[in-house]
């Protein structure tokens, strides 16, 4: 896990003043490091008999969609409004200041499916516990949120109770 914290790079300020922001481009950019990154998602989910894969946009879509290959399991991307072309369920959460949303297509995921969402990183949690009200919206069923990163001082898992939430790497 030390060899993966490596490829994490910290960028001061960005996207605005205050944030530390994680950057996985140089984790992408590694093979070695984006195959262990997937192969240990895997490893989290294996025997769960999860049926469907939910990737936060956008860098969820990226893990997401990996692990997805990676298990023989199909994706569904959960999107900012308005990007997504047949017909959305929505769900709204706060941020720090105001609120966003994000949207899935109503028929991506079926009545009883057993579906893991997947994001780059947890921070407040407000993101991964949207998405599993849309994954429960369709009448799915979310058994766990996997993330690269979590920033455990913000405990994001105070927001996902009755979800398994595993990261790889904390800070
Ligand atoms: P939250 O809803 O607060 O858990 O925020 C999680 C979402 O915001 C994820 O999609 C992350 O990609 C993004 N995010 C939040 N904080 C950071 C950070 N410090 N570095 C990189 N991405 C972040």
């Amino acid at each position: 896990m030390d060899e993966l914290k490596k490829l994490i790079r910290d960028i001061p300020d960005f996207p605005k003043k205050g944030i530390l922001f994680k950057d996985v481009t140089p984790l992408l950019g590694n093979g070695e490091g984006l195959r262990l990154t997937v192969r240990k998602l895997a490893d989290l989910i294996a025997g769960k008999h999860v049926t469907k894969v939910v990737g936060i946009e956008s860098r969820g879509f990226i893990f997401g969609t990996a692990l997805a290959h990676e298990m023989g399991l199909g994706f569904v991307p959960v999107r900012k409004p308005g990007k997504l072309p047949y017909q959305t369920v929505r769900e709204s959460y706060s941020l720090e200041y105001g609120t966003d949303a994000i949207e899935m297509h109503r028929d991506a995921v079926a009545p009883g499916e057993r579906v893991v969402i997947v994001d780059d990183l947890l921070a407040t949690g407000g993101t991964m516990a949207a998405a599993a009200k849309l994954v429960r919206a369709v009448g799915g069923e979310p058994l766990a949120g996997l993330v690269v990163i979590e920033l455990k001082m913000l405990n994001g898992r105070d927001k996902l109770r009755g979800l398994d939430v595993h990261s790889l790497l904390q800070y």
